[in-house]
């Protein structure tokens, strides 16, 4: 059986490094000794292997052996910026959109998103989240999960889409790696026109999903969707 390897999320790669405390219950939990060899990432694109060379309770140092800058990231970064959703769903979204490469979140208020702001605690839980899921992924880089902002009022670098039903354009016929890239969808409640004359007015491309209209959180995993299938 292939011996499963341990990843340890560190705060930088250093000849030495001490395992940060929230990450000392994995090694205890994984059983590892003194002499074995971990996997370690920044969470900003470094990774390398490292040996555990002493490991208690309350502290464990490593010691690193090589290092190599990641390469499981898209060509450029790509933001997913998703409306303000109930319940657990955002957590799902970040869950799913951080397996699927996304290395950013920006939370967006809409004039009918069905949650008008997100506490701290959230925040926080769902920072946990795409932590989890980008180590799971073997991601090297862990996704921003930013506070929210009025729709209205955003306004990101790069190249701009959002999904819209009945766009008679596609994804991957407009988008190209030359920049990095944002992707937008709205609440259930879909765009608000002053959400959507924003939108226009910063040059974002409507774009489609199909003819099926798809449910808040379904909708951001269908557009990473399409760039995970393009193979990239
Ligand atoms: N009643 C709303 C639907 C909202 S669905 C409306 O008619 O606009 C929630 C969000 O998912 C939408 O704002 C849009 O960003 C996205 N979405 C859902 N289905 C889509 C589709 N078929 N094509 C493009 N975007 C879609």
């Amino acid at each position: 059986m292939a011996r499963h390897v341990h990843r340890v999320k560190v705060a930088a790669l250093t000849e030495q490094m001490p395992v940060p405390e929230a990450e000392l219950r994995h090694l205890h939990v994984m059983r590892l000794r003194p002499g074995d060899t971990v996997q370690v990432f920044d969470g900003g694109g470094e990774v390398g292997e490292a040996e555990l060379l002493s490991l208690d309770t309350l502290s464990a140092q490593l010691r690193l052996l090589s290092r190599r800058t990641a390469t499981a990231e898209y060509p450029q970064s790509v933001t997913l910026a998703v409306a303000l959703l109930k319940g657990d769903k955002l957590a799902d979204v970040v869950r799913a959109g951080s397996e699927l490469g996304a290395a950013a979140f920006q939370l967006l208020r809409t004039r009918y998103g069905d949650v008008p702001d997100i506490g701290d605690n959230k925040l926080g839980r769902l920072r946990r989240v795409a932590e989890e899921a980008a180590r799971q992924s073997q991601r090297a880089v862990v996704p921003a999960v930013l506070a929210p902002v009025p729709l209205t009022g955003y306004d990101p670098a790069g190249q701009v889409f959002y999904a819209h039903p009945g766009s008679p354009v596609r994804l991957l016929d407009v988008l190209t790696w030359a920049a990095p890239v944002t992707l937008i969808s709205g609440p259930e409640g879909g765009f608000a026109p002053e959400d959507l004359a924003h939108l226009s007015a910063i040059g974002a491309t409507p774009i489609t999903l199909g003819p099926r209209i798809l449910r808040a959180e379904t909708a951001p995993l269908a557009l990473l969707g399409a760039l995970a299938a393009s193979g990239v």
